[in-house]
């Protein structure tokens, strides 16, 4: 990729606060964006914004709850406000609340249904139409191969996961003649807090399931989001690109 191939775009990534979030905002930043660092805590995203800009990149922060559509509206209110528009969407704030279904209380349901899926319908509610008047944009959104094969205890995480496939196919039709894409990346596992609670077995069973026998890292996934933002992407909608080392082939 050209190295200044994002100059001029507006790009909200979501979750930027830790890891792969965090992956995908120097990256895009590294490419030319102006990148919005949103995360829950304002330290996650506001550290993340400023290790950007000391790399002499161009970023801003905004804490915001996904969860909440009431949230979600306020912040591109005020992100529209500034920037008037926004160009590049990464949908990829995400939870787990891992639990046999048996167990799984409405709450853990719930959380991750709100945290995961219904976060992409409001991100997406809001900046679909200043895309559309633009007749440019990109939306990507973070699944999961779970969403593609399911997983033991992830009921609630391997059906908002499915569900952000569905829903990404489904606007990728809806807008594919304004000159926007959209598309899923679906990581296997990656080194990150969320994969780091997994215990040293568990680890040693999943690798016998990797044909490359290492976990990912948040940059794998990093490259495949900054290139599906790009020009040479430009014929690419409506596509799942699983990026877990051969693990859902
Ligand atoms: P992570 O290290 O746990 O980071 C998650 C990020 O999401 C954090 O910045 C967190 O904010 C933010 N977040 C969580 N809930 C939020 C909320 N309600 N509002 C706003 N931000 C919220 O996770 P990760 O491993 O990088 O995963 C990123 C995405 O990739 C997720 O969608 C995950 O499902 C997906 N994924 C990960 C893997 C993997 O192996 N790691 C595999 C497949 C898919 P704070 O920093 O403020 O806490």
């Amino acid at each position: 990729m050209v190295k200044q191939e994002l100059s001029g775009k507006v790009c909200i990534v979501t979750g930027a606060g830790r890891g792969i979030g965090k992956a995908i905002a120097l990256s895009l930043a590294e490419a030319g964006g102006y990148i919005i660092c949103v995360s829950k805590s304002e330290e996650s995203c506001s550290a993340v914004a400023q290790d950007i800009q000391i790399r002499g990149y161009s970023a801003e922060h905004i804490a915001v709850d996904v969860s909440s559509l009431e949230a979600v509206s306020v912040a591109c209110k005020s992100i529209l406000g500034k920037h008037s528009t926004v160009d590049i969407l990464i949908n990829n704030a995400g939870i787990t609340r891992d639990n046999l279904m048996l167990r799984m209380s409405q709450q853990e349901w719930q959380e991750v249904l709100n945290t995961n899926l219904n976060s992409c319908f409001y991100w997406t509610k809001n900046l679909l139409h200043p895309m559309i008047k633009k007749r440019w944009g990109r939306i990507i959104n973070m699944a999961s191969i779970v969403g593609l094969v399911g997983n033991f205890g992830q009921a609630n995480y391997a059906a908002a996961k499915a569900g952000i496939i569905g829903f990404t196919k489904s606007i990728a039709r809806e807008v594919a003649s304004r000159g926007i894409t959209a598309n899923a990346v679906a990581p296997g596992f990656i080194q990150t807090d969320m994969t780091s609670k997994l215990g040293e077995n568990i680890v040693a069973e999943l690798l016998k399931n990797i044909p490359m026998k290492e976990l990912g890292m948040p940059n794998d996934v990093a490259e495949t989001v900054k290139f599906l933002c790009s020009q040479g992407a430009r014929y690419i909608t409506g596509h799942v690109i699983n990026v877990d080392g051969g693990m859902a082939m």
